[in-house]
């Protein structure tokens, strides 16, 4: 080759080298095409605890685009998206819009959206006090969330967060009481403690078992349990008449690998925890069901069956589910419209239970009452609007529900 040829080639090749080493360091040279591309603005960051996985994208606009990850149901089609929880990452004062996406999930087979027009978001510029504000529906089933910077980075979540960080900082407040008792009955899936917490004598005349957080993203049961323990151990005089009643048996967060990786409902191997109650869990696939029936079995076998059972749930419309499988269940109907009743005495409850008629088969409620003869139901706290407070949830309200919760057994078993 004559050098004229090759000396137009060697300079091509040096170009083409120096500009992919450029892009690599990320200076940009003239005539490069990664020029044309502006540097964003904002910056998602979902690499801490209970984050949200997500794929995002500046548009044109400026815009982040948030494609949220579904959370998918082992041998079924369901899907599910209602957690998201991130940080944004932009100078003070800049005004950020964000886009979500897939929210088109698919619940016992059937499309079901998971969010409405009045679906909030809670904002946190210090990812310790939140707000709650509106959040908008975008034709194509997006929401968009609006905000003006306060400072460098700003928490968004679809629910006040509650991780598993702040239980282990809760029990350990708690744990030294003479009140509370501390038990590990097992571990979930990816090697996590289950812990049951005991408030109370266990030889008091009722027993009492709460379950929370069964589903990843529902925060609302872990406030509300939170609140429920600080009232009963406060030794005033109310929770020591509460404590001659009953004692309470709780296992907090039962999905902690969900809640761990910022998922939505399934736990680690797509098991739905409040779903096939009617048989024994597998070990391996659920082991957080597992554990628990086998700690209930335990109790049974000891005499001390729960007189009651509650799930803790949230959801969009804040009923008490009421159990129905076959059989006889006069009795229990009967204490399931007394506890309604004391709901709305004691509480801000005013949603009412779920319709005569109405079943969801295989949830904790039905499982409980046909295989262990506990009376239970799963009780759903809306997540987008407190009725009897007239204003979006957030953490206070819930911890108020919990320690109103006290007076209500203390009625309810009298
Ligand atoms: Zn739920």
């Amino acid at each position: 080759m004559k050098l004229k040829t090759f000396l137009p080639i060697l300079f091509t090749t040096f170009l083409l080298v120096f500009n992919s080493y450029a892009s690599d360091i990320g200076i940009g040279t003239a005539g490069n095409a990664a020029d044309s591309v502006v540097a964003p603005k904002v910056f998602i960051n979902t690499g801490f605890e209970n984050a949200s996985p997500m794929n995002w994208e500046i548009d044109s606009a400026g815009r982040v685009i948030g494609s949220l990850v579904y959370d998918h149901e082992r041998f079924s089609r369901n899907r599910a998206v209602n957690h998201f929880h991130f940080r944004v990452e932009a100078a003070p004062g800049t005004e950020v819009t964000i886009i979500l996406k897939n929210f088109d999930n698919i619940w016992n087979n059937t499309p079901a959206s998971s969010i409405s027009k009045r679906t909030p978001f809670v904002v946190s510029f210090d990812d310790k006090t939140w707000e709650s504000r509106p959040a908008e529906l975008l034709p194509g089933n997006f929401l968009q969330i609006k905000l003006r910077m306060e400072s460098p980075s700003a928490y968004i979540a679809s629910l006040e967060p509650y991780r598993i960080s702040d239980l282990d900082k809760f029990l350990d407040k708690i744990k030294k009481n003479k009140l509370v008792n501390i038990t590990t009955i097992g571990t979930t899936s990816e090697g996590r403690s289950l812990e049951i917490i005991r408030i109370g004598n266990e030889n008091a005349p009722k027993r009492l078992f709460l379950r929370a957080r069964a589903h990843a993203f529902e925060s609302g049961g872990n406030w509300t349990v939170q609140g429920l323990v600080q009232k009963l151990i406060s030794n005033d005089e109310d929770s020591r008449r509460y404590l001659k009643r009953y004692c309470v048996y709780i296992l907090p967060m039962a999905n902690k690998d969900g809640v761990a990786r910022g998922k939505t409902r399934f736990n680690a191997n797509g098991y739905d925890l409040n779903r096939k109650w009617d048989k024994p869990a597998d070990q391996i696939i659920a082991p957080e069901n597992h554990y628990l029936e086998k700690w209930l079995e335990k109790m049974v076998k000891a005499n001390k069956r729960p007189d009651l059972g509650l799930d803790l749930h949230n959801d969009p419309g804040g009923y008490l589910h009421v159990s129905r499988p076959d059989g006889d269940i006069t009795a229990y109907l009967a204490n399931m419209q007394k506890l309604e009743m004391l709901l709305r005495k004691y509480t801000w409850f005013t949603e009412g239970s779920t319709k005569p008629g109405f079943r969801n088969p295989g949830t904790l409620g039905e499982g409980f009452m046909e295989r262990f003869g506990v009376q239970a139901a799963v009780y759903e706290l809306n997540y987008e609007w407190i009725e009897g407070l007239k204003k979006a949830p957030l953490a206070a309200d819930w911890l108020l529900l919990g320690s109103k919760l006290p007076e209500v057994f203390y009625h309810y078993f009298e």
